[in-house]
Formats: structure tokens, C-alpha cells, sequence
């Protein structure tokens, strides 16, 4: 089991945000002793990426929440760095388009779930709808349901919906992990900060991101609904101190890593006949050798 259970939401059981760090770097000392962490995880990443493929049984579904600057999109590029990028797909959901908001609140993700023997990540996902959705009442109110259909009990009824789609990808071998990078709101200020010091990162910045953080406690209550609630066997949530990039990025690497060995992912095995079929084609290519 990986150092990195801990880290996991129990399925089941009340759950609380505040007794997350979101400084811990589970007694790693050092960037330098995790980058080699680093580097090894990706590189076993590459391999089980290619078996996962190979073997075309299962999917990969890793979704991405966090609050602004929390370093979903460097970590996503850092985890995923030595994957074959044919066995990827990266999508990132942001405000829902006219189209969109015509549908169900799955609609949109569904279209993009990794097929079998593919990578698929969620830079953010349908959990937006329990957390920006639930943060800001009017974005609820834009989504056009029967008003007969909304109440308070809306959100748990999201809860349950998520759950019940996340119970049958995973019946229909989707292996689904979820990470809530958990910065604090301290480290976020220091990163905008950041982002306006430094000329190349000032094209992240955005006004709207710094007005988002007026709302962080009602953010962090909602987080912690959503970590409770949806944290479950099949599908758990990872919430990972994200304080320190070096720390989070190995322990999301290793997270990965961990799930994919426990499918004890095969190459496929060749058949007799199959067998025969390569023989024949060795015998045509080395034949055409001798005429040449
Ligand atoms: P990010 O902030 O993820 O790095 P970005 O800054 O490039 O991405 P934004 O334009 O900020 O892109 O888009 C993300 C925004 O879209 C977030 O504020 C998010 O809360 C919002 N969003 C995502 N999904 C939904 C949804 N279903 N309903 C409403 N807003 C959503
Ligand atoms: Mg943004």
C-alpha cells in the first residue's frame, strides 16, 4: 500500500478539511528526495500506460479539483510528462457554453470519458457543479431547471447521482481516482503575488481569481460536503497538501502508479494460432530477403 493512503478520504465517515495540511509532506524532507520519487513514478507510469493500453480491459479516470493556483495544470503536465500522449486525453471543463447548459449536468463530461486502455484527466469536472454552482446561487439559477425541481436538497441529490455514475464506469472498468490539491489560502496569496511580479507568469492572472477568494470559506465548506460525500470505494477522493509542488506532484505520481499495479495489467498472450500467423509472416519477410 503506498505511503500515500493516508492521504485518502475514508468512504463512509465524517470528514473534516482542517485536519488536512495542506503544508504536510509526509516526512519528505527535501525537493531533491522527491524528485527522484518523481522521476521514477513517471517512468513506471510510461510502462503501465503502455500495459493499460495493451491489454484494452480498463480505462484511467483522474480527476482534478482545486482551488485557483493550487498547481493543477503544472502537475497534471509533470505527472503525465512521460506518457505517450496517444494514450492521453486531457480535458478541461470551464464555464459551461449555451449548448451545454441545455443538457443534464453529465452530459458535457460524459462526451470525454476515456475509452478502454486510455489516460482520460479532468482539469476540473462535474464536481464544479457542487462547488462553483453551490458557491454562487445565480450560476444554479442560469442552468435552467424546473424550478419545482430545485430545492435545498439539490446537492445531495448530486451527490448521489455523481456516486451512482461513478459505481457504474467503474462496473464497466473505468478506474476512477480523484485529487483535491489542497493549497492553503495563504500560499495562494503568495502565488498571485507571484503571477504579478513576474512578467511571464502575468498572463495567468486574473482579477476574478483574486475576487473568488472572498468566497473562500464558503469554497472550503463546500469542498469538504463534496470529500464526504463522495468519497467512496471505487472512487476515492486523494486530498493532497499542495503547499509544496514538489511534494504534491510524487504523491499524485504515486498515487497513479499504486492503482495501476493493483490491476496486475498483462501484455496480451499470443494464442497458438496467432503464433502460427507471426511464424508465416517471418517466413514471407526473411523469403523476400533472399530474392532481393
Ligand atoms: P483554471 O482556473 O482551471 O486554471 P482558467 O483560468 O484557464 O482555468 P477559467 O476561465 O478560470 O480558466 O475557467 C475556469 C472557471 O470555470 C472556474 O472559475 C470554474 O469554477 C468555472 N467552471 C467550471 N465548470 C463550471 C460549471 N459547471 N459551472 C460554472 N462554472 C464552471
Ligand atoms: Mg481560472
Amino acid at each position: 500500500m503506498s505511503v500515500f493512503e493516508e492521504l485518502r478520504v475514508p468512504p463512509g465517515g465524517k470528514f473534516r478539511l482542517k485536519d488536512r495540511d495542506p503544508a504536510h509532506t509526509a516526512g519528505f524532507e527535501s525537493k531533491k528526495e522527491a524528485k527522484d520519487r518523481l522521476v521514477q513514478g513517471i517512468e513506471r507510469l510510461r510502462e503501465l500506460q503502455e500495459r493499460l493500453y495493451a491489454s484494452d480491459r480498463y480505462a484511467l479516470l483522474l480527476i482534478f479539483q482545486a482551488m485557483d493556483a493550487a498547481g493543477k495544470d503544472s502537475t497534471i503536465e509533470h505527472v503525465m510528462s512521460g506518457v505517450n500522449p496517444q494514450g492521453c486525453q486531457v480535458y478541461s471543463f470551464k464555464a459551461p457554453s449555451a449548448e451545454e447548459l441545455d443538457h443534464d449536468f453529465l452530459w458535457r463530461t460524459n462526451r470525454c470519458l476515456p475509452e478502454r486502455g486510455r489516460i482520460g484527466v479532468f482539469n476540473r469536472s462535474y464536481y464544479e457543479e457542487v462547488l462553483v454552482v453551490r458557491v454562487h446561487p445565480g450560476i444554479l439559477a442560469a442552468e435552467k431547471l424546473p424550478a419545482e425541481l430545485v430545492d435545498v436538497g439539490i446537492w445531495k441529490q448530486r451527490f448521489k447521482d455523481i456516486n451512482a455514475l461513478e459505481r457504474y464506469l467503474a462496473r464497466n472498468g473505468t478506474v476512477i481516482l480523484k485529487f483535491f490539491l489542497h493549497v492553503s489560502k495563504e500560499e495562494q496569496r503568495r502565488r498571485f503575488l507571484a503571477r504579478l511580479d513576474e512578467p511571464q507568469k502575468n498572463w495567468k492572472f486574473s482579477v476574478s481569481d483574486v475576487k473568488e477568494r472572498e468566497h473562500w470559506d464558503e469554497y472550503m465548506a463546500a469542498y469538504e460536503d463534496m470529500l464526504e460525500a463522495t468519497s467512496t470505494e471505487r472512487a476515492p477522493w486523494y486530498v493532497v497538501p499542495a503547499d509544496h509542488k514538489w511534494f504534491m506532484r510524487m504523491a499524485v505520481a504515486d498515487v497513479i502508479v499504486e492503482a495501476l499495479e493493483a490491476l496486475k495489467l498483462e501484455y496480451p498472450t499470443v494464442t497458438e494460432d496467432k503464433r502460427r500467423e507471426l511464424d508465416a509472416a517471418r517466413k514471407m519477410l526473411e523469403g523476400e530477403e533472399a530474392r532481393i
